[in-house]
């Protein structure tokens, strides 16, 4: 069975032959994979700048946003038959039995660090043809969504914000109603993250460094979002050309951009953060100037990382609602699918805005 690693020791990335896995538990699953999207973090970790080998191992097999196939089910499996797709989720509990978080089987809140990420962090991903998986951490996708299934992991960051967003918009005594959103970065989590925003029926702008007359600005445009480029106008210039907004999502990684715009954000605006900075180097901004703001205008500021097994099943709905709105949109979400030999092309060469590798039809 074929398998995509990187050698973080001999700082090298090969296709790899890997014994199949058994099903040992009474729940356990066996899914063929059948596509598997490839995300900056892959990159970051092909460039050794994160992710772990399991314990013992000298490789980690990449790949964390997959959609299966289930052929096989353990006695035990109440919830999955073979024939159904699922999207498989990344995080594991940790061990320790006082994080709350993970025996409260919410291992996205989990307080140690002890975690670990299928793909990333301490266990094999995704990227071979087939794995065993506790149908607990299986979602079921439905197969009018065979083709836009990959999407769901990397549409669970958005669907866990709009959770904690809707937390934070109950604190309002009126109904909320009208709201306006601006999404930092055109990517696939921008964009996933403005489709969902418009899907609220919040009046979205998407603000990114693309020209106005590019794939991604006409893509915006195509389920209804507003798109500004950066080219056209500068950070400091956006929030008198946009108005502010009760809503920010960053999707850009990098506290320059992120910060730069909260001067968009509104009286009792919230502002989610979602990107990872890798930079190392200080950068200058008015902190004083940001505090006094978030403090005199009311505003909340959170940070967003994995997701739950309940952002999945949210994730699946959101998608679902997508394709009835705009399904060409997040069909035009994935611009490049690839056999696992050219893996490592996608990941050396990234273009386009989603690249998928495909394993198995
Ligand atoms: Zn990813
Ligand atoms: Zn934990």
């Amino acid at each position: 069975m074929r398998a995509l690693a990187v050698f973080p020791g001999r700082r090298e990335l090969s296709t790899i032959d890997v014994p199949a896995p058994q099903r040992r538990g009474e729940r356990d699953v066996t899914v063929r994979i059948r596509e598997v999207g490839i995300c900056g973090t892959d990159r970051e970790i092909c460039e050794l700048q994160h992710g772990t080998p399991p314990a013992g191992s000298e490789r980690l097999v990449l790949g964390h946003e997959a959609l299966g196939e289930v052929v096989e089910v353990s006695s035990g499996v109440r919830t999955l038959h073979p024939g159904d797709l699922v999207a498989l989720t990344v995080r594991r509990p940790c061990d320790v039995p006082t994080c709350v978080a993970c025996r409260a089987g919410r291992q996205d809140f989990c307080v140690t660090g002890r975690f670990v990420e299928r793909g990333i962090k301490g266990a094999d991903g995704y990227l071979t043809e087939r794995v065993v998986e506790d149908e607990r951490y299986l979602v079921r996708v439905p197969h009018r969504l065979a083709d836009v299934g990959v999407l769901v992991e990397p549409l669970t960051i958005a669907a866990k914000a709009a959770v904690d967003l809707d937390a934070i918009l109950r604190r309002y005594p009126w109904e909320p109603i009208g709201l306006r959103a601006l999404v930092l970065g055109a990517g696939p989590i921008g964009l996933l993250a403005a489709m969902m925003l418009v899907a609220r029926d919040m009046e979205t702008f998407v603000y990114s460094l693309e020209p106005a007359d590019g794939d991604r600005a006409q893509l915006t445009r195509s389920f209804g979002a507003e798109y500004v480029s950066a080219r056209d106008t500068p950070l400091a210039e956006l929030a008198s050309r946009i108005g502010v907004t009760d809503v920010v999502f960053e999707a850009v990684g990098t506290a320059k951009v992120a910060f730069g715009a909260l001067a968009a954000l509104a009286p009792n605006g919230v502002f989610i953060l979602s990107g990872v900075p890798g930079g190392k180097r200080p950068i200058e901004i008015d902190l004083d100037g940001i505090m006094r703001d978030i403090v005199l205008k009311n505003q909340v500021l959170f940070g967003t990382v994995n997701a739950s097994r309940s952002a999945f099943e949210a994730a699946v709905r959101q998608l679902e609602q997508f394709m009835g709105l705009f399904p060409d949109a997040v069909r035009g979400l994935i611009t490049r699918r690839a056999k696992l030999d050219e893996a490592p092309d996608l990941l050396r060469r990234p273009s386009g805005i989603k690249s998928v590798v495909t394993l198995a039809a």
